[in-house]
């Protein structure tokens, strides 16, 4: 299981040494817990999780991905820190971008759309490079490590699926990193030099200021969706705004804005809008159990649209919860053609899979959805199949890994792992203490501390000196407290310290 190296991960910075070092941007002598290599392995390792978390790559444009990668790579080169820089597009509506630490950015086509030049794309990318290059990801990390030890919880409002409170914590981090409030000065450092770097890099830094206006104007209307995203984690204000006017009378504005290139590379994602519409409705209208009509919007969207794979993959949803699972299988096949990089397309088809009790192929999905984001659903799921094949430990490390999870999948992980530990531990579901009564009988207390029926539960008491006897209990109630009589006696009170009881066995009724 890969949760291992970053739960590790997360313990060693919180172990490090303090240090000072020179920030690369600002050139500032600052505190610093985390090294350059914990940065950049927080960035390795967090990416693919973060950006499936939300909604994974948009891979139905890739000239689109090219084409911001190639803007992003053009402000790294300006730079002030040389780092493995990555740039994506995420498949979500949400207006959003964010860094990693390490360099690794990603913004939504919900936030591309937005956008009116090239000169814009350059002031939200080259923002997000600040931040990556200053460090601002892992000074947020110090801030918490020093606060509490750990990084603050957020709930992971960027992604509004059913799976969303089943991804393993781990796998959270970059998700919870890129949500939290940057600090205001690392807002402003972040707006200042990206404007130096677009500048450097030949785009007219008149552009940020003008996105700064409308970000601020965006953000006095309290219901648009840019307040979980973009919003959440880099507020707008009016001091930003200004700043922005005093930074760029210090910099050369002959730089181009690129409009034209900009809506060419633009044009196909927006003559989809209304397939994404479409797409949105039928996710509120299976949030309102509107099935019928969730199923005529997904048609419209898929037939504005066929080849976006998540359109296939909620259809596929869709059928599922009803049932219908021959009709779901060919809904996420037809997915799974279009795109076969995002977690959800695998868990879906691996869940309708167990369904139809074709526990191979559910087997291979649900290990290809948690090698890209584990989730305790997955896990217990393998479990269950891991259990049906004889392969009790495994199923037991599945069990206990999705037992962490709260509600319905938690508790039902936590009894199917109970229920093969105890075969094996029964002396921790089992207490049992040894008395002695008034006329120096030796008796054995009972306590049956599992939420489980018990029967034939097997106690032997041991004699130091040589010598042991066995009772057999038939049926202990959860929580049941029973006094046995073994039948022995001692001479003195001091005697009982010459015995000892332990549970060899118990069954599950
Ligand atoms: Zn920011």
């Amino acid at each position: 299981m890969k949760l291992i190296p970053q739960l590790a991960l997360i313990i060693v910075l919180a172990l490090s040494p303090w240090g000072c070092a020179v920030n690369p941007v600002t050139g500032k002598s600052e505190l610093s817990l985390i090294s350059e290599n914990q940065e950049l392995a927080i960035g390795r390792e967090q990416y693919v999780p973060t950006q499936q978390i939300q909604g994974g790559q948009y891979s139905v444009d890739p000239e689109l991905t090219r084409y911001v990668n190639t803007v992003g790579q053009r402000l790294a080169a300006v730079s002030d820190r040389a780092l493995p820089y990555e740039f994506v597009v995420l498949n979500n509506s949400i207006p959003n971008a964010w860094a990693l630490p390490g360099g690794k950015i990603a913004i939504t086509r919900g936030l591309l759309l937005e956008l009116n030049n090239e000169a814009e794309l350059a002031a939200v990318v080259a923002h997000e490079i600040v931040h990556a290059a200053a460090r601002h990801g892992a000074q947020t990390i110090n801030r918490n490590i020093l606060m509490q030890g750990v990084l603050l919880a957020a709930t992971l409002s960027t992604s509004d699926s059913e799976y969303s409170n089943y991804i393993m914590g781990a796998a959270t981090l970059g998700t919870r990193l890129v949500t939290q409030k940057y600090g205001r000065s690392a807002e402003l450092e972040a707006d200042y030099y990206g404007m130096q770097y677009m500048a450097r890099a030949g785009y007219n830094p008149r552009a940020a200021v003008a996105l700064q206006k409308t970000f601020v104007r965006l953000s006095e209307d309290r219901k648009t969706n840019w307040l979980e995203g973009l919003f959440a984690s880099h507020p707008p204000s009016e001091e930003r705004v200004n700043r922005n006017l005093r930074t760029v009378a210090e910099l050369t504005i002959d730089g181009e804005y690129a409009e034209d290139r900009f809506q060419r590379n633009l044009a196909y994602l927006r003559s989809k809008q209304p397939a994404y519409k479409s797409f949105e409705d039928a996710r509120k209208n299976i949030a309102n159990n509107e099935y019928q009509l969730a199923h005529a919007s997904l048609d419209q969207a898929i037939r504005l649209e066929p080849k976006e794979a998540q359109f296939y993959a909620l259809n596929g949803d869709l059928y599922r919860a009803q049932k219908k699972y021959l009709e779901a299988q060919q809904q996420y096949n037809k997915a799974m053609q279009r795109d076969a990089g995002w977690y959800q397309i695998y868990l879906g088809r691996g869940l309708n899979y167990v369904r139809q009790n074709r526990y191979n192929l559910a087997k291979a999905d649900l290990e290809k959805s948690n090698s890209l984001v584990p989730t305790a659903i997955a896990m217990n799921e393998l479990g269950k199949i891991a259990l049906d094949s004889g392969r009790r430990s495994q199923a037991k490390e599945y069990f206990q890994a999705a037992s962490t999870a709260k509600g319905e999948v938690g508790q039902e992980a936590t009894l199917a792992f109970m229920k093969l530990d105890i075969a094996e531990n029964p002396g921790r579901y089992v207490a049992s203490q040894l008395f002695l009564n008034e006329d120096n009988g030796v008796q054995i207390q009972l306590t049956n501390r599992s939420p489980f029926n018990l029967g034939e539960v097997t106690i032997v008491l041991v004699r130091d000196r040589g010598g042991s006897s066995i009772q057999i209990i038939r049926s202990l109630a959860p929580s049941r407290r029973i006094l046995l009589n073994t039948g022995v006696k001692v001479s003195a009170a001091q005697e009982l310290s010459e015995y000892s009881v332990f549970i060899k066995s118990v069954a599950v009724l």
